[in-house]
């Protein structure tokens, strides 16, 4: 297994911080916004970054949790857990500004399914989708984050590894795995 880092804990933070402003730089004061982590692994990013858009605005954000397996069309082909994660969204997303938040994005298979488990809890004015790293031309579907860490060129074999200290690692680190 060869590892080549990608972010390593400075870069990340830098990054996330970015995120941050950009996402404030278009929701101003964030009345309409809710944020939503993508089970199982964007939801540790979308509570980093939602604590932090609530401590620079100050302002009360609604963060809920989206699991779309069983939406996803390869359900049965792909030896994805039939067991769901939690999905919790105990606001109104009806007319609301939402914005998706995963870690990586790769064949966009997962969002596309996460609109459709979203429909199930209103229409959304907008849905926007942000990704801590972006497997570049892996896509699959017309899938494209509107805010995005870092772009990655990958092949289909390799894997990111995203290793959080909210997931009990010891340093923010970011991998690219051969
Ligand atoms: P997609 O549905 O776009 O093919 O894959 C995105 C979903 O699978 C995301 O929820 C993400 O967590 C996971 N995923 C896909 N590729 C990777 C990867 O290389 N590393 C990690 N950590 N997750 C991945
Ligand atoms: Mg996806």
């Amino acid at each position: 297994m060869q590892k080549k880092l990608i972010l390593d804990s400075d870069l990340l933070d830098i990054t996330i911080s970015r995120l941050c402003q950009q996402l404030i730089e278009r929701h101003g004061n964030f009345s309409e916004t809710v944020i939503i982590g993508m089970q199982p692994r964007g939801i540790h990013l979308a509570e980093i970054i939602h604590a932090r858009l609530q401590k620079d605005t100050k302002k009360e954000i609604p963060l809920g949790y989206l699991d779309a397996t069983f939406y996803r069309d390869d359900f049965r082909r792909r030896e994805i857990p039939a067991k769901a994660n939690e999905t919790r969204i105990d606001f109104i997303i009806e007319g609301k500004r939402v914005v998706l938040v995963d870690d990586v994005l790769f064949t966009g298979r997962t969002i596309r399914a996460a609109m459709d488990a979203m429909i199930a809890f209103g229409r959304p004015a907008k849905v926007e989708l942000l990704v801590l790293i972006d497997r570049k031309y892996t896509r699959e579907l017309p899938v494209a984050a509107d805010y995005v860490g870092k772009a990655v060129n990958t092949l289909t074999s390799q894997r990111v590894l995203v290793e959080l200290e909210a997931q009990g690692h010891k340093q923010n680190k970011i991998w690219l795995v051969n």
